[in-house]
């Protein structure tokens, strides 16, 4: 079981490591900073680099079957290294932040939107959300208004767990209708947005193991580009970071 870094600290950037397993699927570390693809937020990218001064491109991280295992997948054509070998695993940082700007970005979204999620995607440049809004009507320029009053207000972004039994006590927590959140190992990673924000409680509280900024305005500028009807009762909602992403 590899030892998952970016649980505790989003911002670790590289870390020393060892390979434990190289197969065809991917390769195994003792402990990782590569976040595995998953709840729509893309796999991690970057570089291991061998004690000897070889470099392996990581070109995408995904879960394995395994209880916490994570497949570091090389580029085709880089010679894989051995089992027991020391590495320097290194993000590709600013394809990391974005994703962490966005993704924070998303929880926003849930905010200003009153409606169930249905799915969503996060990328480097822009992200959606679907929402099942049934009778509700949206309106761009007031989701761009209130997603960047939010932004500039920089409110805390911060890890909380609670138990299985908590969160099955509270239902309404959960406003990812399509993915349900990882339960089964006695805790359960939420993400909490403005704590102590209002008298209303957070601005966003829900289940994700995804990474995070630590204070909303870290998100910078968006704009809200489209709002896609996607049937009735659903619509997307394209959201996009106003600094071009590099490259
Ligand atoms: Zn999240």
């Amino acid at each position: 079981m590899t030892e998952q870094l970016f649980r505790a600290d989003a911002y670790l950037r590289s870390t020393d490591a060892m390979i434990t397993a190289v197969g065809p699927a991917g390769i195994e570390l003792d402990r990782t900073v590569f976040y595995p693809m998953g709840g729509g937020q893309p796999g991690d990218t970057g570089t291991l680099r061998c004690a000897d001064g070889r470099a392996l491109t990581v070109v995408d991280t995904r879960k394995g079957p395994g209880d916490g295992q994570i497949l570091h997948i090389a580029a085709a054509g880089d010679a894989l290294p051995a089992v027991g070998e020391k590495v320097t695993a290194i993000l590709d940082w600013e394809r990391r932040y974005r994703h962490m700007r966005m993704h924070t970005c998303l929880h926003l979204l849930c905010a200003a939107v009153p409606a169930g999620v249905t799915g969503g995607q996060i990328g480097e440049a822009r992200s959606r959300l679907d929402f099942d809004v049934g009778e509700l009507t949206l309106d761009k320029a007031v989701i761009e208004a209130k997603l960047n009053e939010l932004i500039a207000a920089n409110h805390p972004a911060a890890p909380r767990w609670i138990t299985d039994e908590d969160l099955a006590a509270q239902p309404q927590l959960v406003r990812t209708m399509s993915v349900k959140p990882p339960t089964g190992h006695g805790r359960v990673q939420l993400l909490e947005i403005g704590a102590g924000a209002g008298p209303q409680g957070p601005i966003d509280l829900q289940p994700c193991g995804g990474t995070h900024v630590r204070a909303t305005g870290e998100i910078g500028a968006v704009t809200v580009e489209k709002i896609e009807n996607k049937g009735k009762r659903n619509r997307r909602v394209i959201v996009a970071l106003r600094d071009p992403a590099p490259g």
